[in-house]
C-alpha cells in the first residue's frame, strides 16, 4: 500500500528550566523515536494513557510543535516533503492538505464571530475569494455533516457539544485536506453523541477519501474505527498491528492491561483482568531499559537495563517490544 507519510526516529524533547537563569536542568521527552508509516486511506489509531506523548506526536506530524529530530516525510501528489524540515512558507502551502480536529473545537472558536466569519479566511486563502462560492461550499459541507446550512450565521456559543464537534470537522474538510489527525475527537461528548460522530467520520472518509490518524485514550472508539493500531508508552510506539490482531492477541503487557480494563466482545468476562499498578513515570525521568518495567507484572533482570527493540512477528504486520514477546515464541 501507499504511504502518504513515512516517519522516521521522530523526537520532541522539551528543555526543562529552572531559576531566575532557566537555566537547563533536563529534558521531557514527551517523543522518543518514533518511527511508523501512515498508508493513504487508513485510519492508524494511537492509543495510550494521557501524558504517553500521542497528542504531541500528532501536533509534531503536522508540524504545529517542531520536531527535534526525526523526519516525516508527506508523500504529496508527485513530490515528498520532509516536513520536519520544511521552511515556513512550504508549510503554509502544504498546511490545507494535512488538518487536526480537537477535543474541543470551541476553544478553537472566535466567541465574537459567526462561523462563517471564522470559516473564511482558510477558505480565501486555499479555495476561493469569492463570498458566494465560499457560502456554497460551506453550505455542501454542513449538509454533510448533518447540520443545517443556515448555521454557518449563527455564533459558537449557540451549539451543543456535538453540533460543535460536526463544525470542527466541516471547518477541517472545508480546505480539502488528505490527511487529518483527529485528537481525541470524540472524547468530550456523550457516549450516544459518539457513534453518530464516529460513524460521520466513516462516512465522509470513504466519500473524500481521506486518511485518519485517530488518537485517543479509549480502546473501544479506536477498535470500532482503525483498520491498524499502535501503542504509545513514553514517548514510544510499544505495540503495532492491524486492529483486529491487536485486539485479538495483544503481545505488549500493557496492551494487555489496557484492553483487560474493558469488555471483549468474543471473550467476554474470560478475559483475564491485568490491573496496572503506579502512574505512568514522568517523561522527564523515564526508567531504565524497558521503559514499562515499573508496573510490568512480567518484568525480568534484563529487563531493568535493556531497551527491548521493536520486533516483528510472524504475522509480518504486528510489532511488539518486550522482551518476552512474542508469548510462548
Ligand atoms: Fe515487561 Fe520486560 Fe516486556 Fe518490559 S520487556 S514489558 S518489563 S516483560
Amino acid at each position: 500500500t501507499e504511504n502518504l507519510l513515512s516517519v522516521s526516529d521522530l523526537k520532541v524533547h522539551y528543555p526543562i528550566r529552572k531559576g531566575v537563569f532557566r537555566r537547563t536542568v533536563g529534558q521531557v521527552k514527551a517523543v522518543d523515536g518514533v518511527s511508523l508509516e501512515i498508508r493513504r486511506g487508513e485510519v492508524l489509531g494511537i492509543v495510550g494513557e494521557s501524558g504517553c506523548g500521542k497528542t504531541t506526536m500528532g501536533k509534531a506530524l503536522l508540524r504545529l510543535v517542531k520536531p527535534t529530530s526525526g523526519e516525516v516525510m508527506y508523500h504529496g501528489a508527485g513530490e515528498a516533503t520532509d516536513l520536519a524540515a520544511a521552511r515556513e512558507r512550504e508549510l503554509d502551502r502544504l498546511r490545507s492538505n494535512l488538518q487536526i480536529i480537537f477535543q474541543d473545537p470551541y476553544s478553537s472558536l472566535n466567541p465574537a464571530l459567526t462561523i462563517f466569519q471564522q470559516m473564511r479566511e482558510p477558505l480565501s486563502r486555499y479555495r476561493t475569494k469569492n463570498r458566494a462560492e465560499q457560502r456554497e461550499i460551506l453550505a455542501d459541507l454542513f449538509t454533510a455533516v448533518n447540520l443545517p446550512a443556515d448555521f454557518m450565521d449563527r455564533y459558537p456559543n449557540e451549539f451543543s457539544g456535538g453540533q460543535r464537534q460536526r463544525i470542527g470537522i466541516a471547518r477541517a474538510l472545508s480546505v480539502n485536506p488528505e490527511l487529518v489527525v483527529c485528537d481525541e475527537a470524540v472524547s468530550a461528548l456523550d457516549v450516544s453523541v459518539q457513534a453518530q460522530v464516529l460513524n460521520l467520520l466513516q462516512e465522509l472518509k470513504e466519500e473524500r477519501q481521506l486518511t485518519y490518524l485517530f488518537i485517543s485514550h479509549n480502546m473501544s472508539v479506536v477498535e470500532y474505527i482503525a483498520d491498524r493500531v499502535a501503542v504509545m508508552y513514553l514517548g514510544r510506539i510499544i505495540e503495532m498491528a492491524p486492529a483486529e490482531e491487536l485486539y485479538a492477541s495483544p503481545q505488549h503487557p500493557y496492551t494487555q492491561a489496557l484492553l483487560s480494563a474493558i469488555p471483549s466482545p468474543t471473550l467476554g468476562e474470560r478475559r483475564e483482568r491485568i490491573v496496572l499498578t503506579g502512574d505512568v513515570p514522568s517523561p522527564a525521568a523515564p526508567p531504565s531499559g524497558c521503559p514499562f518495567h515499573p508496573r510490568c507484572p512480567f518484568v525480568q533482570e534484563i529487563c531493568r537495563t535493556e531497551v527491548p527493540g521493536l520486533r516483528l512477528l510472524e504475522s509480518g504486520e504486528h510489532v511488539v517490544s518486550c522482551h518476552l514477546a512474542p508469548v510462548g515464541g
